[in-house]
Formats: structure tokens, C-alpha cells, sequence
């Protein structure tokens, strides 16, 4: 006895039909035309799409930053993931300066257990080498792949914080030569920021505003570079996140013309909020959108869609990573560099890429879940587990009501944090029932699922053998 979904279009990133899908436990048994439905619970999908639940891979839930704390734990952001139509996530466990990565692991871990809705992945921060000139944390990140941990990343921004110097971003790129693993990059020149940044403050500019007008597009174009070119030298692909410029996105596409297996991803945020629009530089409101990378011209955003249609960038994440406006947005009232850096997004994903991109004729239905799904799972070591409908796969399945008509705001959306960044808008296109390895756990806005029934999820380092 399984559940068979009927009569629905199946859209998956090489195929669109008429199929139904048949669940078994877990996983998907069938996908044809005219299975059966005898002894099996029937599910209508008429005038539906059948896809594979969204994967985002870029959250960031329970983390600390800058005295506080990300406001989504793994039950809250989970919980709006799955509402959403996303059913995996792969958030980052952080090895602080000193510490080894096996207790990031635990500490991640421990966050997680009991608490997440849908399964969940770990990429690890790498913010220190430790002894034995960097031996001891490259025998660390080999301990990790071994754990399911298939993804590193290192950042060029954050000095004294979080930035590495690109030896041992060197050092960490050579080490996946030989343990498969990929290395991410936070690609912003941290060192020239900060400079810039220390000038606009004793300048006296303060405002929201200045986080953005601080961070230069060719700040992030030169890191990305940089990371291109380390990964080039120590042969390996690399991945870099959150990409939000066209000069950064010209690296990347150099590149990869070259046959340089470089991949990055940007966000909703990048795609269709902007300075002109969102930070005009009038109130402490803007602090709503303070991130890094920062909201970047207006003219950027056609760049970064015609990215996704030509594969110059694989994947849309959200770097969801909220902080509250009532109060923890308040700590940089008088200084933007004390505003906790992050915003949420994790459950507003398919809509905005849906409504924006297929609706408005940009991506087809096929990119759109090869950007959401499919693209991630294969990076990120969990395809055909993930990523797809297929026969054997985990039934992740999202059916899409593609008329559903739904309102973005912070009064109805299911993240923990007061505000939305795209409060009041309208989109077409909605999850209409969620499945998680083949348990009903959203339906019609609602999560049904159990608190903590998401699994930590193994994800092989695959080498690049994805590409
Ligand atoms: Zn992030």
C-alpha cells in the first residue's frame, strides 16, 4: 500500500510528462503513466506540477554573529522551508579559531536533533588550519568528509573574524584534490572593506545605506577571481556563494568559457531587490536589508538572470540567515557595522524564483528545478537521493498548485523574524502539498509533519565527478 499521485505533470530538470508517481515507505517505486491505484491512498494532482521538493543550500540557522543569535533555529526554519516546498537544506556548522571541526560538527548537530523538520546537510566553516602548519585541520576536513560533511567554506571577508588568508584557502582547496570534497568561498575582499569601512564611519555615515555603499562590487569581483584562480592552481573545482554583481558574474562565466569547473549561486534577493529601490538611504529601515554581500544597482539584476538561464551561475539559495528589526536589527541604530548581517528567506524561495522567473518568461519550469533542486543535490553529494523524481529516490516531493494566488508578509509567514523582504507582494504559484521521504508533512500552508523527524543527511564528496 503506497500513495499514488495522479494525473499531474512531472517536471523534473531533463523531462516534463504526464505520469503518476507511486511512494512506497521512504521512496519512489513508480513513475508512469496508469499505475494501478488498487490498495493505494490516491492523490488527485489534476492541473499540478510534480516536482522534486526545493533543496536549499545555503541557511543559516541558530547561528551566532556579532553578540546575537540567528532568530530561525532548525525547527522554526526548517518548519518554513517544508511550508515553502523546500525539503532539504544544507546549513553550516562554524569551527571557531582554536577549535577543531569535530566539535563544530557535534555542536551543529545538537541544534538539529530533535528539532528539524526536513532533512538537513552541513557544510563546515573553516576558519583556522591549527598546529602542525595547517596538517592538523586538512587531517580535520578529510575526518569530516568521512562524516557526510562533502562541503567546506572559507571566507575572504570578516578580518579577524571569519577571513583566511589564501594560504590557507590554498591549502584547503588542495586538500579536496584528494578527499573530493568542494570548497565554497565568501568572495569579498575583506581587507579593502574594511578600510573603506572605517573611513565612511569616521566620516560620520552610519546609516544602513553605508553597509552597502562600502562593499564594491569590484571588491567581490576581485575575490572571486582570486578564488578561481587558487582553485585553478591546486586543480580542483570550486563554488562561489552568493554571488550578487555582474562584475563578480563575469569571473565566473571567464572562467567556466575557459572549461574552469567554477560554480556559484546567488539569491532572491540579488535577483530582485536593489539599492535604488530598497536602501535610499532615508531611514533606519534599510537595515532590513543589510547582508553581505549587500544589495547591490539595479542594472545588476538582468545580469544575474541571464546568468541562470546560460548556467553562468548553477543555483538560487537564500543565505537565510534572519535577524529581527525590533530588536536585534536595532543594534547598529547609530553604527551600520554593529548591524547584525542577514535577512530571512528560507520559505519565500520557490515562490519569488516561480513567480519571477517562470511566470515572467525568464527560466523554463526545467531550469527552475534544476536551479532549486536538481543543481544543488548534484553539487552537494545527494543526487539521485535528492534532486529529482526518480525511480528509488526519496519521495521529496513538492506539489505545485501553479494558479495559487499568495501574499508575502511577515504576518503570515511561518520564519521567525518581523519582517519579510518582500512584504506585500504578490505572487502566483504556491506548494500546495509537501512530502518528506513519502510523509505528507505540509498541506495547504500548513506544516502536519512531526517536530524532529529530519535527518542528518551523508553527502559524498564526489570529487567533482558531478561536473
Ligand atoms: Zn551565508
Amino acid at each position: 500500500m503506497g500513495t499514488l499521485i495522479q494525473n499531474g505533470t512531472v517536471v523534473t530538470a531533463d523531462r516534463m510528462e504526464n505520469a503518476d508517481v507511486l511512494i512506497e515507505g521512504s521512496t519512489i517505486r513508480e513513475v508512469r503513466a496508469m499505475i494501478d491505484p488498487m490498495g493505494h491512498t490516491v492523490v488527485d494532482a489534476s492541473g499540478l506540477l510534480v516536482m522534486p521538493g526545493g533543496i536549499d543550500a545555503h541557511t543559516h540557522m541558530d547561528m551566532p554573529f556579532g553578540g546575537t543569535m540567528s532568530a530561525d533555529d532548525f525547527l522554526t526554519g526548517t518548519r518554513a522551508a517544508a511550508i515553502g516546498g523546500t525539503t532539504t537544506i544544507v546549513d553550516f556548522a562554524i569551527q571557531t579559531k582554536g577549535s577543531r571541526m569535530r566539535d563544530a560538527l557535534d555542536i551543529w548537530r545538537a541544534k538539529a536533533e530533535g528539532k528539524a523538520c526536513i532533512d538537513y546537510g552541513l557544510h563546515m566553516i573553516v576558519t583556522d588550519l591549527g598546529s602542525d602548519n595547517g596538517r592538523q585541520g586538512l587531517n580535520d576536513m578529510d575526518d569530516m568528509v568521512r562524516e557526510g560533511v562533502a562541503s567546506f567554506k572559507l571566507f575572504m571577508a570578516y578580518p579577524n573574524v571569519l577571513m583566511v588568508d589564501d594560504g590557507t584557502i590554498f591549502k584547503a582547496l588542495q586538500q579536496t584534490a584528494k578527499n573530493g570534497a568542494l570548497i565554497c568561498m565568501h568572495a569579498e575582499n575583506g581587507s579593502a572593506i574594511d578600510v573603506i569601512v572605517q573611513q565612511a564611519l569616521a566620516d560620520g555615515k552610519t546609516a544602513p545605506v553605508y553597509h552597502a555603499l562600502t562593499r564594491p562590487t569590484k571588491a567581490e569581483a576581485e575575490a572571486v577571481n582570486r578564488s578561481i584562480a587558487l582553485a585553478e592552481i591546486a586543480g580542483v573545482p570550486v563554488y562561489i556563494v552568493h554571488l550578487s554583481s555582474e562584475d563578480a558574474l563575469n569571473q565566473v562565466r571567464e572562467a567556466r568559457d575557459r572549461g574552469v569547473p567554477a560554480f556559484a549561486e546567488t539569491c532572491p534577493q540579488y535577483l530582485l531587490l536593489s539599492i535604488e529601490d530598497q536602501m535610499p538611504g532615508k531611514s533606519f529601515e534599510e537595515a532590513k536589508y543589510v547582508f553581505s554581500p549587500p544589495l547591490r544597482e539595479k542594472k545588476n539584476q538582468p545580469k544575474l538572470w541571464d546568468g541562470l538561464v546560460h548556467d553562468h551561475l548553477q543555483v538560487v539559495s537564500t543565505d537565510h540567515c534572519p535577524f529581527c528589526f525590533a530588536d536585534q536589527k536595532q543594534a547598529g541604530k547609530d553604527d551600520f557595522t554593529k548591524i547584525p548581517n542577514g535577512a530571512p528567506g528560507v520559505e519565500n524561495r520557490l515562490q519569488l524564483l516561480y513567480h519571477f522567473g517562470v511566470n515572467a518568461g525568464k527560466i523554463s519550469l526545467q531550469r527552475f528545478v534544476e536551479i532549486t533542486s536538481t543543481a544543488p543535490a548534484r553539487i552537494f553529494g545527494m543526487y539521485p537521493k535528492k534532486g529529482t523524481i526518480a525511480v528509488g529516490s526519496d519521495a521529496d516531493i513538492v506539489i505545485w498548485d501553479p494558479e495559487a494566488q499568495h501574499l508575502i508578509s511577515a504576518s503570515t509567514h511561518h520564519m521567525r523574524c518581523d519582517y519579510s523582504m518582500f512584504e506585500g507582494w504578490q505572487v502566483k504559484g504556491n506548494a500546495r502539498l509537501v512530502y518528506s521521504r513519502g510523509e505528507l508533512v505540509v498541506e495547504g500552508g500548513r506544516y502536519i509533519g512531526g517536530i524532529g523527524r529530519g535527518q542528518y543527511l551523508r553527502r559524498e564528496a564526489r570529487g567533482g565527478a558531478w561536473q
